[in-house]
């Protein structure tokens, strides 16, 4: 009797989770587990603001995936997906081919660029190791060549991030932690940098708490970044932004953070999909595929209280991942009642560059010194989920205040 085939692609939040949490339930006596990633190793995405802009090694948010998953029970293949043919239960890898009984996705997101033409050409995205290695690269590479041209090009000093959602409101609060040491560095006056945050909606963080937007907002502007409100960026040409007003800033940085959709393989597999995102059943499967669930970035699921759809989250790709794990256990034990997923948002919370945060907590507001600790402690708690003390002691955040 041959043992069944799990699946996992992608080793982000909701894969590693799920393979953690199938390894712990000790699923792999009861089916062939393996796990598959682009890369050896595994990186927390609600990181990669701090190295895109140079203020934390990318090496402290990426872990071996050995080095937190037993590959003795949990087979783990370096490989890319290429494509899933779900009809065929097979999946190409770039360099095989793996077939299936159950099959979890799990590959995460990709920048949403609507169309807008240039994005792709010219824009950096907050997306990988790779890609945020890139732009920290290039904003000191920004700074050195500054002092090399005799006539001085303001466009070298000016940085844009397009969109004030969280992560280009993260990533701009780190931005004002890094350019003063860039500044002081290669002898170059602050006041020369700008730092511009540019917004399609009446306000930044649209949908959040007012109070802690404002909050976020002034003291950010505090620190020199400058808001363009109510402004979408039309196209993004070499060099320049072009917004909807018919300005044009001139810039040779511009980072992309106007929203995400999910994995071109789940679209390219002929999934029902909106952005990328297949709207799941409530047991976390893809709807007419009884052998395929959908976790994370690739998943959509709907907040029943206001008919609108969940932001994509850790939060949420973490909590999937162990409903996942546990329909994954009763169906190899040849169970057919599946468990239903309910999201328990415990809040959000953002940093703002140092030790400045802002959150929601249940229903309380939290700011400044406290929010950035409990941030901290959030970036911790899931590193003891995956791999315990050791792994909190060896990349978490371990200096609270
Ligand atoms: P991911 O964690 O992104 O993992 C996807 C994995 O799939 C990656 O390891 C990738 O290498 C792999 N992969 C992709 N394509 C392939 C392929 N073709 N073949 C093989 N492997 C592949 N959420 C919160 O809840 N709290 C926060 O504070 C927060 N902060 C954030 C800050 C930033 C800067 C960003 C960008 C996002 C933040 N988020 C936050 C959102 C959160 O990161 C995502 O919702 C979460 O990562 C989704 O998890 P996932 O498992 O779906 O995908
Ligand atoms: P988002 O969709 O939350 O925000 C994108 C922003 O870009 C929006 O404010 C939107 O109005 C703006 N925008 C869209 N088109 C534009 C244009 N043409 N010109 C200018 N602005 C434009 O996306 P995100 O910030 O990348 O976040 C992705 C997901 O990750 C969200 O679900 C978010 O909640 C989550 N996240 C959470 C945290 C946290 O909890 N700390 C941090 C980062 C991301």
């Amino acid at each position: 009797n041959r043992k069944p085939k799990i699946v996992i692609l992608g080793a982000g939040y909701g894969g590693m989770m799920t393979a953690s949490r199938l390894k712990k339930a000790n699923a792999h006596q009861d089916a062939d587990i393996t796990l598959v990633n682009k890369h050896n190793y595994h990186y927390q995405t609600t990181w990669l603001h701090e190295p895109a802009a140079g203020t934390l090694h990318h090496d402290r948010t990426r872990m071996k995936i050995d080095s937190v998953i037993d590959t003795n029970k949990i087979q783990f293949i370096k490989d890319a997906v290429v494509k899933i043919n779900k009809e065929e239960k097979k999946v190409v890898l770039e360099k095989s081919e793996l077939d299936y009984d159950y099959l979890v996705i799990g590959l995460g997101s990709e920048p949403e660029t609507f169309g807008i033409p240039g994005v792709k050409e010219h824009a950096f995205s907050i997306r990988s190791v790779n890609s945020v290695r890139l732009i920290r690269e290039h904003i000191e590479y920004m700074f050195a060549n500054y002092n090399k041209q005799e006539e001085k090009q303001e466009d070298l000093l000016t940085f844009v991030v397009a969109g004030a959602g969280f992560t280009g409101i993260e990533f701009v609060g780190e931005l004002t932690e890094r350019i003063p040491e860039l500044c002081e560095e290669y002898d170059i006056d602050r006041k020369k940098v700008k730092i511009i945050s540019v917004e399609a909606a009446p306000t930044a963080l649209p949908g959040f708490d007012e109070e802690l937007v404002e909050y976020a907002m002034n003291h950010l502007e505090s620190k020199g970044v400058q808001f363009k409100i109510n402004t979408p960026i039309k196209e993004v040409q070499d060099g320049v932004v072009l917004l909807a007003d018919g300005t044009e800033i001139k810039s040779q940085t511009i980072v992309w953070t106007t929203g995400i959709r999910g994995s071109s393989i789940v679209d390219d597999a002929g999934f029902e999909t909106m952005r990328g995102r297949v709207k799941v059943e409530k047991d976390l499967r893809a709807p007419g595929h009884d052998d395929v669930f959908i976790i994370g970035d690739c998943a959509l699921i709907i907040n029943e209280e206001i008919n609108r759809p969940y932001p994509p989250t850790a939060q949420i790709a973490i909590q999937q991942a162990y409903t996942c794990a546990k329909n994954l256990k009763a169906l190899v034990a040849g169970k057919t009642e599946l468990e239903e997923f309910k999201p328990d948002i415990k809040g959000t919370v953002a940093s703002l560059g140092g030790k400045e945060a802002i959150g929601l907590v249940g229903d309380k507001k939290i700011y400044g010194h406290s929010a950035s600790a409990v941030k901290k402690l959030i970036d911790n708690r899931y590193l003891y989920m995956l791999g315990g003390m050791p792994l909190v002691l060896k990349k978490g955040k371990l200096n609270l205040f």
